[in-house]
């Protein structure tokens, strides 16, 4: 078989800034070893996040041209609302700035003390508004999303038996809400199959819960189902994540992944009067409910993007570039979650560096040798991210410590790539050397993004 290629060509560049190793050493110092307080121009490859750092097409930069800035009833928010309606059916489509927007609207309306909200598994944005409303959320993840080396084709699938458990102890009229993430972003990347979903809907159905969907990256999980599910081989994407919505009474996005967008979000769902709340929210949050904190021309971004995005000759060479990275590791036996996902590489970091303890934070201590060895920039998805406190202040770790690289839509070329798992099996090398860290400063909520640490 041919090399799958990138099917787009280069029009518009930004130029990379090359930095010593000894310059790198300094920057990390000064960023308190904290990948968030680098500044980008110090970074030479930066998988920090694939979130709003897509390329735009030349089609969304003319969209750009084209969007209509009216406050009311913008030509640009009916073209956007047309797409999302006819991806996900649902009849009320709340445009906002971004996907955590979305999630702050839903859970001040339906979170609060006491009630609980299960999914696969949260991503950090989601959990920490469920928290912050009071309420406490739940993964379910499949026995096989945690462990790293299982390869299994839907390891992002929820635990259906556990769900159906979990709402018996608790009772329904606890639940507001069960929630499936699509792709399992903290989990790996890891696609949700079609069956899952199906299952997940009769249980909810059965307890009259209904089923939301966090979808920010749903065309990558379509694909998946088509590469990995029975029945699925000759459908196109857009028709999979049709009927994947339509097992759905709502969803959340954010449109700085599988929209292309470098801003933006929705909610959606089939509830009226939860949608008058929303909408109420909406207006004194984000905006008018026809722009909802964005632009005309974030709007008509996003609409001609969440057509791009289901194209299936992106997709094919979006989830083969990852796969790519997978098979480059694999020559030096680098540990990461297998098999790749669909928008990131998640080094395995408990194996990378199995002589430092979770509360040394293996995954960080991995993130600053990458920044050192290479001006890779990379984000610990473990203990910093996602571990807690006991009552005694001893570090609870979490699952598992992962370092994700995620990876830009239609940004970097192989050579970048090839550069990026290089540098990865310079660092594997010499991994008995790195030592761990501790925190010196931390914030309450979303530590990650502003923790400072020192070298151990
Ligand atoms: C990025 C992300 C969010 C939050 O979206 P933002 O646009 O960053 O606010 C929610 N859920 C998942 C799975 C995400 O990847």
């Amino acid at each position: 078989m041919k090399t799958i290629i990138e099917p787009f060509k280069i029009k518009s560049v930004e130029p990379i800034f090359f930095t010593t190793k000894e310059e790198r050493v300094d920057i990390l110092k000064e960023a308190h070893f904290n990948p968030f307080l680098i500044k980008a121009k110090n970074v030479i490859i930066d998988l920090l996040t694939d979130s709003g750092t897509s390329a735009m097409s030349s089609e969304q930069w003319a969209g750009m041209m084209r969007g209509d800035e009216s406050y009311a009833g913008s030509s640009s928010f009916f073209h956007f609302e047309e797409t999302v309606r006819s991806i996900t059916h649902m009849p009320f489509i709340i445009p906002t700035h971004q996907g955590r927007a979305s999630e702050k609207i839903l859970f001040s309306i339906i979170g609060g003390k006491g009630k609980y909200f299960v999914s696969n598994t949260l991503f950090d944005t989601t959990r920490a508004n469920i928290e912050f409303s009071g309420a406490e959320g739940v993964d379910l993840l499949c026995a096989e999303g945690n462990q790293p080396a299982l390869i299994a084709p839907f390891k992002g699938n929820m635990d259906v038996a556990r769900l159906e458990q979990f709402i018996q102890d608790k009772g329904a009229e606890n639940i507001p809400i069960v929630m499936i993430t699509i792709t399992n972003n903290s989990g790996g990347g890891q696609p949700v199959s079609m069956e899952n979903i199906k299952a997940v809907r009769a249980v909810c159905t059965a307890h009259n819960i209904p089923l939301f969907i966090d979808a920010c990256r749903f065309a990558e999980n379509a694909y998946f189902i088509k590469l990995r599910e029975k029945g699925y081989e000759n459908k196109t994407v857009f028709e999979i994540a049709q009927e994947l919505f339509s097992y759905a009474d709502g969803c959340t996005m954010s449109a700085k992944k599988d929209a292309f967008a470098n801003i933006g979000g929705f909610l959606a769902m089939k509830d009226e009067d939860l949608a008058m709340h929303c909408r109420n929210l909406l207006v004194i949050t984000e905006g008018f409910p026809t722009y909802g904190g964005l632009a005309g021309r974030d709007l008509e971004a996003i609409a001609i993007g969440l057509k791009e995005i289901m194209e299936e000759d992106y997709l094919r060479y979006r989830i083969r570039s990852i796969e790519y990275i997978g098979d480059k590791l694999d020559i030096d036996n680098i540990p990461y979650i297998k098999p790749t996902g669909g928008h990131a590489v998640y080094l395995d970091a408990k194996a990378f560096l199995p002589h430092i303890p979770a509360h040394e934070f293996p995954g960080q201590a991995l993130c600053c040798e990458l920044f050192i060895e290479g001006g890779i920039r990379g984000v610990e998805i473990g203990t910093v991210m996602f571990g807690k406190y006991d009552a005694d202040g001893n570090t609870i770790p979490a699952p598992m410590e992962l370092v994700r690289l995620a990876i830009p839509r239609r940004v970097y070329t192989q050579s970048h790539i090839d550069y990026v798992t290089e540098v990865i099996s310079a660092v594997y090398k010499r991994r008995n050397e790195i030592k761990g860290l501790k925190i010196s400063y931390e914030s309450p909520l979303l530590r990650h993004f502003t923790a400072k640490f020192e070298r151990l």
